[in-house]
């Protein structure tokens, strides 16, 4: 139910818990992700939609599915990142599974920590108009430019599909081919073909692998990205089963009348019916 915020200590087998990852401090560009949970999950609430799914499925109704509200990063300074494992670690122990709000992409990396240990063979996929592969981004190796080799230096995922990428520079096409990473840019992503995956399956949504005529409210809008309707097709439709997702770099602060927030709201509610639908 999304109408009280729970514990993690109040899941159950089955459920899927709704996490705010308020964070930005890796940030290359801009600041203001930390500010997105609150704002997407105003958009869920607000009266111009409801909470059911395109499956039909009312999440207002869902015991399943359950809101944990947001941690409280600030106050965990330095230690943000094992806060952020130990949460997501919590929920993954008691068969629950996480969809995380952020936050930059810096967040990924930390929950993926309590993923990989959990799920041996996970196959990652990242939505994204960038690959997230530099070794390190403005001195800092946690920046959310460097989120995805982090991940692939501690072998947290035993795969990594990227599509939508349309920003590839040489070294991260060389850190590519390092890790072998599988990436599908956007000007060669078929409409409606899906990447060849098979479960577990963990989906990494960055807001900017949409347009930014849908999605303008991010800190890297980058033209010639996907549609709203391309999105949800593949959240729809991709193999799985999906144990986890996260829905990154959401920037109120250069949203247009909140459309971004409703396009992340949006998309929460699919990827919560196509968790629910998984288990
Ligand atoms: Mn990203
Ligand atoms: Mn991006």
């Amino acid at each position: 139910m999304l109408d009280a915020i729970l514990t993690t200590a109040a899941l159950k087998p089955g459920m899927v818990g709704l996490l705010g990852l308020p964070l930005d401090e890796h940030s290359s560009f801009r600041r203001g992700a930390a500010a997105a949970p609150p704002r997407i999950r105003a958009a869920l609430a607000c009266e111009s939609t409801n909470l059911s799914t395109e499956d039909g499925r009312d999440l207002g109704a869902e015991p399943r599915l359950a809101d944990l509200g947001d941690l409280d990063l600030d106050a965990a300074g330095a230690a943000a990142p094992a806060t952020i494992t130990a949460a997501v670690a919590d929920a993954l122990a008691r068969r629950a599974r996480v969809l995380s709000l952020g936050g930059d992409h810096s967040v990924t990396f930390p929950v993926l920590r309590a993923y990989g240990p959990r799920y041996p063979g996970l196959t990652v996929v990242q939505l994204d108009a960038h690959p997230d592969l530099y070794d390190s981004y403005g001195g800092n190796r946690l920046s959310h430019a460097c989120t995805f080799a982090r991940v692939l230096e501690e072998g947290l995922a035993a795969r990594l599909v990227q599509v939508g990428l349309r920003t590839r520079t040489p070294h991260q096409r060389d850190q590519a081919e390092r890790f072998g990473v599988e990436a599908l840019d956007m000007r060669d992503w078929p409409r409606g073909a899906l990447p060849t995956v098979s479960g577990p399956v963990y989906l990494s949504v960055d807001l900017d692998v949409l347009d930014p005529a849908y999605a303008p409210g991010v800190a890297h809008p980058e033209p010639g990205g996907c549609s709203t309707r391309e999105l949800l097709a593949l959240i729809r439709n991709l193999p799985g089963p999906l144990v986890g997702a996260d829905i990154v770099e959401y920037l109120p602060d250069l949203d247009t009348a909140a459309a971004t927030a409703r396009v992340a709201a949006k998309l929460l509610k699919e990827l919560a019916a196509r968790l629910l639908a998984d288990d």
